[in-house]
């Protein structure tokens, strides 16, 4: 998607070979009209998948995976990376280690949200190590939907998670894939 690439290319910072900095506009400032784009694509990508639900992962993924619900005119959940006092009964959890934060956490899906026979599509923001989207499978399965793809508005394919869920059997659909960084150096594939 050239519109986002260039973005990158223009704001985004990367910070060393494997951390790129978009904060400007995608994950803590968020250009929201890019991100309509974003969710204009997304849903031109699965239009023919019979896709029935958008899932994402607080918080970063919240802003594009919206925009890909409202393009495609479709419920939203949002699985969380830590449980409140009143989120009690009928979860499903799954540990997922955080490549930013350096520490696991417990993924959290409420089972209601997903309907059994649900086709799901999972919206993040970065694609690196894969664990995340493997997380948010995983649950999506336990549920009784069926992952239907990852759309990653970012995906660091020169890092393991693409190959790796492209292995698993799952489809990748990655707007901006990055192939190489080093400091202020960003390439795309
Ligand atoms: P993974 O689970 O694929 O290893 O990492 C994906 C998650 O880590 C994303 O949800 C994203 O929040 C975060 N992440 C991974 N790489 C980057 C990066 O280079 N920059 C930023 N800002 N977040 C990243």
């Amino acid at each position: 998607m050239e519109l986002l690439k260039q973005r990158i290319l223009s704001d985004g910072r990367a910070l060393d070979e494997h951390v790129l900095l978009v904060d400007s506009f995608l994950n803590h400032q968020v250009d929201v009209k890019l991100m309509q784009a974003v969710g204009a694509e997304f849903a031109r990508r699965f239009a023919d998948d019979g896709v029935t639900r958008i899932a994402t992962i607080e918080s970063s993924g919240i802003a594009p995976a919206a925009m890909t619900a409202l393009a495609m005119d479709l419920p939203m959940v949002i699985m969380k990376k830590s449980v409140s006092s009143i989120l009690r009964d009928g979860i499903l959890q799954t540990e997922v280690f955080s490549f930013t934060k350096n520490l696991a956490y417990q993924l959290t899906l409420k089972k209601d949200f997903i309907l059994p026979g649900d086709r799901v599509l999972l919206i993040d923001d970065f694609l690196a190590n894969g664990e995340a989207a493997f997380g948010g499978f995983k649950l999506i399965e336990e549920a009784g939907g069926i992952p239907v793809g990852l759309g990653a508005v970012i995906a660091k394919v020169f890092q393991a998670g693409r190959d790796k869920l492209l292995a698993a059997g799952y489809r990748v659909e990655a707007l901006a894939p990055v192939k190489r960084m080093s400091e202020g150096v960003i390439e795309f594939e």
